[in-house]
């Protein structure tokens, strides 16, 4: 047991040498494929794809008619960022063998209901109720399995279940965020005139709808491509405004 240990703790150390003695770049690519979310990265689902006519009448018919927006998009978020949990909670919910109990509510669901209600604060809380079943404790264990039983019917509405029939179908994987990438347009930062010899007038577009100009824009860790470039001018004193800077002095001197 000891030598095993040891060679590994040797083969280790040989790798985590080899990997000191190549330049940066080699360093880098040494890391990423130790990184176990970097070797699972290919692999994603597709984001929820539901009309919103059936979303809607799901919200409506299971929270509080006063539940928020951000309430509703941190509910979506919360199922689409925790399928490893939604992956448990579905096999627990579907007996493969004989001996294996059935369960409509699961612990790893109910873990998700705790986390919830821990971090939400108790206005939003009771919007995730409907008046006649909101328990008095928020917080409390039957809050816990209403809500539980909510986030359930919300991943099989959203299409977060590996089972179909009770028939394992696939493992849900890490939920892509492509179909809802916004789509960027950049802007002067000024909204009216800045020149002090002028009014704040409103400005108008410079840039022709036919001739928008593209760019990749690099926000953060992501990457847009495409992002439309829009520039604006001053009607009265002819100032050109751009995404990184400002044109004063009349435009026969401007290009
Ligand atoms: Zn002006």
């Amino acid at each position: 047991m000891h030598i095993i240990a040891f060679l590994l703790y040797l083969g280790l150390s040989t790798i985590l040498c080899m990997i000191a003695s190549l330049p940066l770049f080699g360093t880098l690519i040494g890391i990423l494929l130790f990184c176990p979310s970097v070797q699972a990265a290919g692999v994603e689902s597709a984001f929820p794809n539901i009309s919103f006519e059936m979303f809607s009448a799901f919200i409506q018919s299971t929270f509080s008619p006063n539940i928020s927006l951000s309430s509703v998009l941190m509910l979506i978020f919360t199922l689409n960022e925790n399928t490893d949990l939604l992956n448990l909670h579905a096999r627990n919910q579907n007996r493969q063998f004989r001996y294996e109990q059935k369960r409509s509510s699961s612990t790893w669901m109910n873990a998700l209901s705790h986390a919830i209600q821990k971090k939400t604060n108790e206005k939003k809380l009771k919007s995730l109720f409907t008046k006649d079943e909101r328990p008095s404790d928020l917080t409390g264990s039957e809050a816990t399995e209403i809500l539980s039983i909510k986030l359930d019917s919300f991943a099989n509405l959203l299409g977060l279940n590996p089972f179909k029939d009770g028939k394992f179908i696939q493992k849900i994987q890490k939920i892509s965020n492509d179909a809802i990438q916004p789509i960027l347009v950049l802007c002067p930062k000024s909204y009216v005139c800045m020149n002090g010899a002028c009014q704040p007038h409103s400005l108008l577009m410079l840039t022709r709808l036919n001739q928008v100009p593209e760019a990749i824009l690099i926000k953060g860790t992501k990457i847009f491509q495409n992002v439309s470039v829009l520039s604006a001018h001053c009607p009265t004193c002819k100032t050109a405004y751009f995404i990184d800077h400002e044109t004063y002095g009349p435009s026969n001197k401007r290009k």
